[in-house]
């Protein structure tokens, strides 16, 4: 007796902001590997407010191939969100989703699609770095995952990119987190299904410049040390505490020289003055500290995210 299952439909989502003369090649790629391939294919372009003629390109790939979905952003939101907007729009059992600038390899595609069927929820892709050459991503990008991995209780692995595959299961997951600041690889992270890590090496951009200025990558690092710790809170309260602990060795100054019974040395004053100054910035600190907290606990609620989320298999 045989109990085929059915084959999994597979979806495709890609952000894309002004890559006009670019989509069209990395589709081209993308094609091939996808027409290679046993499986139901949909590609969702997620248009994310391009300027420089994408969106007629796109509009031109969409009525070549009908698999492809085109979503118009009303401005540019950015990646994150994009992604989002993509990830939400999909129907597949399996959504991978991917740069348009072919630098994540489409020839990855059918490792995911059969790391999936033999039970992965999250297949993540990792760039390896091939130690040749350092530019100011690479220092900037592993200093900011040593960083977040030090701050954060959720593990994000370095080099992990926005190239993965998602079940549906990870997808609905993922919709269960309404979170305006997101920082998917964080949240994917969190999430906590059966993940697997497929290292890949990046290639370089096919055409055009990086899309993720200073700015939006600063942006990025932000929401993600904010959503992801609330250590920057417990600042205020550490140095509080460092100000009482001046306070008492300044105590113990003073009074070291009232046990030897010489004062004259101290400055009149000098003691008191000191003493209030230091315990007063020091309850100031902590004080502040307190409120800092509070508000953290607020931001972590007004996320919305799940209390929990079930393992699969469980109805
Ligand atoms: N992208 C986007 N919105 C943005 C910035 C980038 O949709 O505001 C897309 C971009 O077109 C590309 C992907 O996100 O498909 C990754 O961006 P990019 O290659 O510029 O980033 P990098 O690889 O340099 O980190
Ligand atoms: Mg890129």
């Amino acid at each position: 007796m045989s109990s085929r299952k059915p084959k999994p439909v597979i979806d495709l989502v890609i952000p894309v902001f002004n890559e006009a003369g670019v989509v069209e090649q990395t589709y081209e790629k993308v094609r091939e590997v996808i027409d290679s391939l046993p499986y139901q294919f949909s590609v969702y372009y997620v248009d994310d407010g391009s300027t420089d003629g994408t969106s007629e390109s796109l509009a031109a790939l969409a009525r070549k191939d009908k698999r492809i979905t085109v979503l118009q952003l009303a401005r540019n939101f950015g990646h994150q969100a994009a992604l989002t907007a993509g990830l939400d729009a999909s129907h597949g059992d399996f959504v991978i989703s991917m740069d348009a600038d072919g630098q994540h390899p489409p020839t990855m595609i059918p490792e995911m699609i059969r790391l999936f069927e033999q039970g992965y929820d999250i297949v993540q892709a990792q760039r390896i770095e091939d130690g040749q050459g350092v530019s100011f991503k690479r220092i900037t990008s592993s200093a900011f995952y040593s960083l977040i991995n030090r701050i954060s209780g959720t593990r994000i692995a370095p080099g992990a990119a926005d190239f993965r595959g998602m079940s549906r299961q990870a997808v609905d997951a993922l919709k269960s987190m309404p979170e305006f600041h997101r920082f998917l690889r964080g949240m994917i992270s969190w999430i906590g299904y059966k993940t697997v890590i497929l290292p890949y090496h990046e290639t370089t951009r096919v055409a055009g410049r990086s899309k993720y200025s200073l700015g939006k990558m600063f942006r990025l690092a932000m929401d993600a040390i904010f959503s992801f710790s609330l250590m920057p809170l417990y600042i205020g309260l550490s140095a509080g505490g460092v100000f009482f602990c001046l306070a008492a060795l300044e105590m113990i100054y003073v009074l070291s020289f009232w046990i030897e019974g010489d004062t004259s040395t101290l400055a009149p004053g000098w003691s008191s003055l000191m003493f209030v100054i230091l315990i007063a910035s020091g309850m100031l600190m902590i004080l502040l500290g307190f409120i800092g907290v509070y508000v953290g606990y607020i931001f972590q609620e007004v996320k919305r995210r799940p209390i929990y989320l079930l393992k699969k298999g469980n109805t």
